[in-house]
């Protein structure tokens, strides 16, 4: 898999994204040419891991706010409740009161945490 990294150049100081792959040779300035040699194999292959791991905790948060964001719509346009038909499904003063605050607050909590930890890293090569 192509990684998508921001690299610095030392000879211009030009910062440009750079898509390397396992196996590149070499990683080359498109401003002035300049070119030393790419990452070796293990480093590469930690990089990709944390750039997955981050994607996941980045899609899992993205998910989180939407449910936090259904949580609030809810609670704020109070929708029928009567077509929520569980089998003893709680009051309707369930919902309004506990229910979709606490799906609000608990989908923001989530939604934080896992944004936090999905930008923790940044990668930036200098060459
Ligand atoms: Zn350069």
């Amino acid at each position: 898999m192509a990684v998508r990294l921001k690299a610095t150049c030392s000879e211009c100081l030009t910062t440009h994204w750079s898509e390397m792959e396992l196996g590149q040779e070499q990683i080359k300035c498109p401003a002035c040419g300049h070119s030393l040699q790419s990452l070796p194999e293990g480093e590469f292959n930690e990089i990709e891991l944390t750039i997955k791991k981050q994607r996941t905790n980045n899609i899992i948060a993205l998910i989180a706010f939407g449910v936090a964001v259904i949580g609030f719509f809810c609670w704020v346009f109070k929708p029928e409740l009567k077509y929520w038909s569980f089998p003893h499904a709680p009051q309707e003063d369930f919902w309004m009161t506990t229910g979709f605050p606490a799906l609000t607050i608990v989908g923001l909590l989530v939604c934080l945490v896992f944004s936090v930890l999905g930008a923790r890293h940044r990668f930036i090569i200098e060459f």
